[in-house]
């Protein structure tokens, strides 16, 4: 059995990752505090109920499980929450990370695949977001994001730790069999948000921000299907067993839209009504955040192929009428 260590694996994110690993031969542990995780997404291999903030636990897990890599999925990631709450942030993402990068180190496991952000990038104007633009973070997530990033390349010119950083941009829609999805409580992110609004879960969804300098008015994101998402991620884990050096990926499709547009394809998709309410700009929101980087896809061999706007949306619509987790 190849174990890989997964942070987060009960997570929207990291449970996708967990059962593409498993379909690629793998058997991924899932390391989880449970804060925002849920123990039924945990279906494709052991699950460690541990905290980043516990090196001990780490140890036991790299112990126990003797992974050949890490994917560190684990973090808060929540653009307002870390504007209000930056210590958290900064303990919780860079510390935890950093207790999780040594115990990888102390147990010889030198593979790393992490979860970086386009927040990472802050707001350009009119510059293509590539693999080498400066990030400068314009919130406490996106900052505590590239810190993670500096200790990945400290830690690789001092003890070998080799990582393939991906920089994410917004993640949407959910495996199409519909073992694993999106469930946050409480939920923030303009999708799953808009679907509540649409089904009647919640009264509206609110526009944060109407007056940004784009064609309408509101942000514009790019957005990339999990599915696709963590495709990449199992080309990068074989990119470094392979023995192949370490290397930063964008993960976005190169098309933007605006929340104005997004909640237009939804209205399409489920051909029902989406309320919304005009409301004013949530602290921390970039105004654009596009990828400029074909990247991935010339060096890794990456392919999106649900990544239109209607397959996520018509993901997460199945998803969000049929899924949902109790614990
Ligand atoms: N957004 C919004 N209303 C909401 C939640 C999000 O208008 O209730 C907007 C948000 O300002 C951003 C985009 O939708 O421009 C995506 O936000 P989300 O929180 O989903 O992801 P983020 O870009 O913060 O990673």
């Amino acid at each position: 059995m190849v174990n890989v260590l997964v942070t987060g694996g009960a997570g929207y994110i990291g449970s996708h990752a967990c059962k593409a690993l498993a379909a690629a031969g793998f058997t991924p542990v899932t390391f989880d505090n449970f804060v925002t995780g849920w123990r039924d997404a945990v279906k494709f291999g052991p699950m460690v109920e541990g905290d980043l903030l516990n090196r001990a636990e780490i140890d036991a897990a790299f112990a126990e499980y003797k992974p050949v890599a890490v994917m560190h999925f684990a973090a808060l990631s929540q653009v307002g929450d870390s504007m209000t709450q930056p210590g958290l942030y900064w303990r919780n993402n860079v510390q935890g990370s950093l207790n999780l990068i040594e115990a990888a180190v102390a147990a010889n496991c030198k593979n790393f695949v992490f979860s970086s952000t386009c927040a990472t990038y802050g707001d350009h104007d009119n510059v293509v977001l590539d693999e080498d633009t400066v990030q400068l973070p314009i919130n406490a997530y996106g900052a505590s994001k590239r810190a993670i990033e500096d200790i990945l390349r400290d830690f690789e010119v001092a003890h070998g730790l080799k990582n393939v950083i991906f920089r994410y941009f917004n993640v949407a829609g959910a495996d199409p069999d519909g073992e694993v999805g999106e469930f946050h409580q409480p939920e923030t992110h303009l999708v799953p948000l808009m679907l509540d609004a649409i089904d009647g879960k919640r009264d509206a969804l609110t526009i944060f921000g109407t007056d940004y300098d784009t064609p309408d008015g509101t942000c514009i994101r790019d957005y990339v299907h999990v599915c696709d998402l963590i495709d990449a991620h199992v080309l990068g884990l074989n990119w470094l067993l392979d023995g192949k050096p370490s290397r930063v990926f964008n993960l976005g499709t190169g098309t933007g839209f605006s929340v104005r547009e997004v909640i237009d394809r939804s209205r399409e998709v489920t051909n029902r009504a989406v309320p919304i309410k005009e409301g004013v700009r949530r602290p921390g929101d970039c105004t654009k955040l596009v990828s400029g980087s074909t990247r991935a896809a010339a060096e890794l061999g990456w392919a999106p192929k649900r990544s239109t706007m209607s397959q996520m949306i018509s993901d997460a619509w199945r998803w969000h009428q049929t899924g949902h987790y109790n614990s």
